[in-house]
């Protein structure tokens, strides 16, 4: 037996590894990268970053929700009549008969 196919290639491991921040901060969906396709390793590696950077975003979320209640209530003033007028926008046009 010497075609191992699933035996992933530790140069190309080490290239898609390599490009690995460049393609987190282009925003690409790293499951389409065609090494993941084929290399459990960086599946699973993968799969650990996407949890990390979860875990992060709720983070940072908590945080800025913390601060909007503080410093936010303007925004959501704003927010709201501006649903408040497009409600009563939209009334209107309803009843105009
Ligand atoms: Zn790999």
């Amino acid at each position: 037996m010497t075609t191992e196919h699933t035996q992933p290639d530790p140069q190309a491991c080490h290239e898609f590894q390599d490009q690995l921040p460049e393609l987190i901060g282009s925003g690409q969906p790293l499951g389409d990268h065609p090494h993941v396709q084929t290399c459990e390793n960086c599946r699973a590696l993968i799969r650990d970053l996407e949890t990390i950077a979860e875990a992060a975003r709720q983070l940072l979320q908590t945080e800025e929700s913390e601060q909007e209640e503080s410093s936010g209530d303007g925004l959501w003033e704003r927010i709201d009549s501006a649903i408040k007028a497009e409600e009563g926008a939209s009334a209107k046009g309803s009843q105009r008969e």
